[in-house]
């Protein structure tokens, strides 16, 4: 199978293979154990949190081992706002959010927080002169996503921190998880961020949430308080070990990564463009292209691709299940017809040359068996 479905997981960098694999083995202990092989555990815990802070610039942070970006987002969002909720009522979000924040603030509306949505520009970033009119002094949190995962757009972070200077009360969670890698962005000013290994080649099962100040976290769930008293559950040592190996070697390849699947991006835009049912959402991040076969289903394309071997992924697989068609393209003010028949090709690190030459020829083939089909 030709993978093109990098948005939604990565495959694993060996090395980080090997280090889940060595860390398994060697320091299966529980970082909680106060024994010498627990304390050994602790030991490469800690490094590994250091690296991690390293890597990313940020000196000034604590970081939150979770399991997923889904957790780190649920935690940031939960354990904030119950904390707010005495200062002002009002969550400011972009409509380009993943379920994990969504859902999250949709479920904040039955506890009587205000939702409003910062338009979106014709690039598919925030509206940064909306944001400015959105600020009044009921806003007590703010969450934007760094890269989208649907088009690849890259959010202006730094723009919205300078922003949310002057409202010091306003807590800024950031959503990087489809940033690492692929967008060279400062999170330094951001109250929270969070990460997902799986999304940069290391191993499913390890994420992180970046923290300014922790005092400000209370837990969602309950138990032995393992990070910080914030997240409970004896810490998955070996896929946070991957994490940081998988960090260090996509950061260090980045660059010359992105240029080649900037050539790419490219490659296969030209090769669509002239295909007149076909559609090609605006983007930043080099990995997205989305494209749409107007009046087809995304699902058809995206099996009739999987028939000739290569993986895609239809633009609604991780939209939220309260909406029928996708936010972010609905955001793009694109017509129902152009989201239902959307697909996205994400790329990633493995993927050669001759992988983009066999999508483009499967593309066309597909798009001559749709035939009448299309509009
Ligand atoms: N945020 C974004 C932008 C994502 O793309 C994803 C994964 N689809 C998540 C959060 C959730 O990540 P995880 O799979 O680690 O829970």
């Amino acid at each position: 199978m030709i993978y093109f479905d990098n948005a939604a997981t990565t495959a694993p960098f060996k090395e980080a293979l090997q280090t889940y694999m060595m860390t398994s083995e060697r320091y299966f202990y529980n970082t909680a154990s106060i024994h010498q092989s627990g304390k050994d555990a602790a030991r490469l815990l800690e490094a590994a949190r250091g690296q991690i802070l390293d890597l990313m610039d940020l000196k000034n942070y604590d970081l939150v081992f979770t399991s997923s970006a889904t957790e780190s987002n649920n935690i940031a969002l939960q354990s904030m706002l119950r904390r707010k909720k005495p200062f002002g009522k009002t969550i400011l979000t972009s409509e380009l959010e993943h379920p994990s924040i969504v859902n999250v603030l949709e479920e904040m509306k039955q506890d009587g927080f205000t939702v409003k949505y910062i338009k979106t520009t014709e690039s598919g970033t925030v509206d940064l002169s909306h944001l400015r009119t959105l600020m009044d002094s009921d806003v007590v949190f703010v969450t934007v996503m760094a890269v989208n995962n649907i088009i690849g757009s890259v959010q202006p972070i730094q723009d919205i921190i300078l922003i949310l200077q002057d409202y010091p009360k306003v807590h800024f969670h950031v959503d990087a998880t489809q940033a690492i890698g692929k967008a060279d962005i400062d999170y330094n000013g951001a109250d929270t961020m969070s990460i997902s290994a799986h999304k940069f080649n290391g191993v499913k099962g390890a994420g992180g949430l970046f923290v300014r100040d922790l005092a400000t976290l209370k837990p969602v769930q309950y138990g032995g308080g393992h990070e910080y008293n914030v997240r409970s559950g004896t810490v998955n040592l070996p896929a946070i070990a991957a994490m940081a190996k998988a960090l260090r070697l996509t950061l260090s390849e980045a660059r010359l990564v992105n240029q080649r699947l900037k050539d790419y991006n490219l490659k296969i835009r030209a090769a669509v463009k002239d295909l007149k049912a076909v559609y090609v959402q605006p983007k930043d991040a080099p990995y997205i292209v989305n494209v749409s076969f107007i009046g087809a289903k995304g699902e058809v394309v995206v099996n009739a691709l999987s028939k000739r071997g290569i993986a895609v992924s239809t633009t609604s697989a991780c939209a939220s299940k309260l909406a029928t068609l996708n936010e972010t393209l609905l955001a793009l003010h694109n017509s129902d017809e152009v989201i239902e028949g959307s697909i996205r090709i994400s790329m990633g690190r493995t993927t050669s040359e001759e992988d983009v030459e066999q999508l483009i020829t499967a593309l066309k083939e597909v798009y001559e068996e749709l035939g009448d089909v299309l509009k």
